[in-house]
């Protein structure tokens, strides 16, 4: 461990010193309790060993501001004192000491206590890294739990969160958003004729490319099977339909033959637009219901294409 000791009696403080490097440990000196104050802010301290009457500041202020700080790793303190009455004993462990050691200083009672510090603050070192990784784990499974395992887009709860915070932004600052809904064309016969896994595969690539179309700021959800949905910022209706367009030839520039579908080709994507207005920021459902109106219209429109859905005023 390394320890800091605090004491303002110059002999006293070489024979800890010497004492506590005897006992296997690193051992840093001050001489009163400001400059003991100023090492503990600038080094990793273990344990302090505090004196209490000393210049300037006392050594309970010193225990005080140590727990204030509350740093990692815990601090075990330790008072060695010539202040040995109840009261005093009492006012020490309050102001937050871990033990109070009375003078004459024992050298082996030291040893013993030294003991119980490195056991104290192995536990807390412990209770420190279990903490850090049970974070880490609890944002790895928020993160998990957000997103589409096959193929890493955003999935349906973080789309219904982002939707919220979503309509807030527009409703505050005024933000024009297009929904973009997009669905594979005829990928049932897809999967029929090559297989689900290869369907996957595709449903992957196709995610990747919708991924690769959209710019920072866009973002993209898997919204169920074969149906992708993409939030796209700032929008007006012409900018939203260019944005539409560009992804859907994206994926027909893929070139992934299709040739279960009639004529047989390539795999396409059919897309619905739909714009945010103010009546939709307290039911972003009904906008996206839109966008699927849009996709509809598109399917029976012939497929592999856009079309945009204009609200009736
Ligand atoms: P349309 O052009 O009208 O959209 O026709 P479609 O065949 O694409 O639409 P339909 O809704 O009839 O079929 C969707 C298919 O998507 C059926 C389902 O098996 C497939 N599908 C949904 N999720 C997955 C998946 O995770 N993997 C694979 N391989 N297929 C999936
Ligand atoms: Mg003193
Ligand atoms: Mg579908
Ligand atoms: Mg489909």
């Amino acid at each position: 461990m390394r320890i800091l000791i605090a004491e303002d009696d110059v002999v006293l403080r070489m024979i800890l010193k010497m004492a506590v490097e005897k006992f296997g440990h690193e051992c840093l000196v001050a001489e009163d309790g400001f400059s003991a104050w100023d090492i503990y802010q600038n080094s990793l301290i273990h344990v302090i060993i505090s004196d209490r009457a000393m210049p300037g500041m006392d050594g309970l202020e010193l225990c005080r501001r140590v727990r204030e700080r509350n740093q990692s790793p815990y601090t075990y303190f330790i008072f060695l004192t010539a202040m040995s009455e109840k009261e005093q004993m009492h006012d020490g462990i309050q102001a937050g000491a871990d033990d109070y050691l009375t003078k004459p200083f024992d050298v082996d009672d030291l040893r013993t206590r030294l003991l119980v510090a490195a056991r104290i603050t192995a536990l807390h070192q412990q209770l420190t890294q279990q903490k850090t990784e049970l974070e880490r784990l609890n944002q790895e499974l928020f993160e998990q739990g957000r997103r589409d395992p096959l193929t890493s887009l955003g999935n349906r709860l973080r789309l219904m969160e982002d939707l919220l915070v979503l309509a807030g932004q527009a409703e505050r600052y005024g933000r024009h958003y297009a929904a973009l809904m997009c669905d594979v064309d005829f990928f049932k016969a897809y999967n029929d004729h090559y297989g689900h896994l290869a369907g996957d595969e595709v449903l992957r690539e196709v995610s990747q490319t919708i991924s690769r179309s959209c710019r920072s700021g866009d973002a993209a959800y898997r919204f169920g099977g074969e149906e992708f949905l993409i939030i796209v910022p700032d929008q007006i209706p012409s900018s939203a339909l260019v944005a539409a367009e560009r992804i859907r030839r994206a994926v027909e520039a893929l070139g992934l033959p299709h040739v279960a579908k009639s004529p047989p080709g390539v795999l396409t994507l059919s897309i619905g637009v739909a714009l945010l207005h103010p009546q939709d920021y307290h039911a972003t459902h009904l906008w996206i219901r839109r966008a699927d109106e849009a996709l509809y219209r598109a399917k029976q429109g012939g497929r592999n294409c856009v079309i945009q859905i204009e609200v009736e005023k």
